[in-house]
């Protein structure tokens, strides 16, 4: 068995990798077969495997390049992944992917779809719409037309005709996949000090390049290198970190955030890899399957319309789930789906009494120390109350 090093140095190795070597490889080992990358958060990656093509996830930039002529598309006064995406299309480090899907999370998203259309007309793009309306007979209509679209757009570019069985067989694996991270969550929120968040996310995030089975592989020997592992037990505080299913925060802040004192025991990093959060129909109509599992099974979270109720409640139940003591509400500066829902979440927060802390990063940000000092103090606080 490989031990929680080995697999953790492997993830690691593929998070630095901007030239997504792995994917060239996967590419020279199918005999030139596709890859289509897309942005955060939710794609039918299925879809993608169907037609046999690898899925890889664009996650920006990781703050590991420096980002010189995606500046120059951008206004200030807006998030880091979109310049750094660009940055490593210049550069020529997305070469190797053929097509690009741009989910539906907000306006920087679906413009950056429309400048990669002018930018690269080479590539195949698309916009991937989602419905603000989730009955099945309405929105999922219009999803399931959407979702054949798709379909035949990816065939066409994998120059295959895959019937309705791969993409159930697709669907299976990917279920597999979630039903695998969702252990890993799991063992991180009952006994975090085996599962710290950095290593967790390392591993999450090697499902944006890794074939769907041999991520699940990596994540099941991860759970038993970790539950084998002898790690001491801190008496840290319990937190949930909400706020970055998107531009991910660097490294280091999560690191940072354990350091300080905190044991995270939910999240929604890469929220894409564990979406949606429950196994989707492997038997029926796959596309009419797909479609139920967004409308019936997306995580809550602000890249998502919510057309009523209170979009607090799940983050309030998620803290008392996972008998977490605070909130860190951290998201990327000038992110509006996630900047915008922080009031609501916050007045949910201080009605239930969880006590929460807030901060905004970028991805490229370099020095921790005052998060750590907040981050700290947030988690003495917790646990001077707590004993109170
Ligand atoms: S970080 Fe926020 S604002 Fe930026 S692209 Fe993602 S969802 Fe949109």
């Amino acid at each position: 068995m490989s031990s929680v090093e080995e697999i953790v140095g492997r993830a690691d190795a593929l998070y630095h990798d901007l030239e997504f070597g792995s994917v060239k490889r996967w590419r020279e080992a199918h005999g030139g077969a596709k890859a289509v990358g897309y942005l955060p958060i939710w794609v039918p990656r299925e879809l993608i495997d169907a037609a046999g093509m690898l899925p890889v996830g664009l996650m920006g930039g990781r703050g590991l390049i420096e980002i010189i002529r995606g500046d120059a598309w951008f206004q200030s006064y807006i998030c880091q992944i979109p310049r750094s995406t660009i940055e490593l299309a210049l550069t020529g480090r997305l070469d190797a992917i053929d097509g690009f899907l741009f989910p539906s999370i907000c306006d920087v998203i679906r413009n950056l779809s429309g400048m990669w259309k002018v930018m690269f007309p080479q590539k195949y793009v698309r916009y991937v719409d989602v419905p603000q309306n989730y009955d099945s007979a309405v929105g999922g209509r219009f999803f399931e037309g959407e979702l054949r679209h798709l379909w035949n757009d990816l065939k066409k570019l994998s120059g295959t005709d895959p019937g309705d069985d791969a993409i159930r067989a697709s669907i299976a694996r990917y279920n597999a996949n979630r039903r695998a991270i969702g252990d890993l969550m799991a063992l991180r929120s009952e006994q975090p000090w085996r599962v710290p968040t950095w290593e967790a996310y390392l591993v999450l995030f090697a499902g944006n390049v890794l074939p769907v089975d041999e991520h699940t592989a990596m994540v099941r020997e991860y759970i038993a290198a970790a539950r084998a592992a002898d790690r001491p037990r801190r008496d840290n505080a319990r937190v949930v970190v909400t706020g970055s299913f998107c531009e991910q925060p660097p490294l280091g802040l999560l690191k940072t955030l354990e350091l300080a004192g905190c044991y995270v025991v939910a999240d929604d990093l890469a929220l894409g890899r564990r979406w949606p959060d429950a196994d989707v129909d492997e038997t029926g109509e796959p596309l009419h399957a797909l479609s139920e599992g967004f409308l019936k099974h997306s995580p809550p979270t602000a890249a998502r319309y919510e057309p009523d109720g209170d979009r607090g409640a799940p983050l309030v139940q998620l803290v008392k789930r996972t008998r977490a003591e605070g909130v860190v509400l951290a998201a990327p500066s000038f992110c509006d789906p996630a900047l915008l829902e922080q009031p609501i979440l916050q007045d949910s927060l201080d009605a239930a009494k969880v006590p929460w802390t807030a901060f905004k990063y970028s991805e490229s940000l370099g020095q921790f120390q005052v998060i750590r000092e907040q981050a700290g103090t947030f988690a003495d606080s917790i646990k001077l109350w707590s004993e109170a």
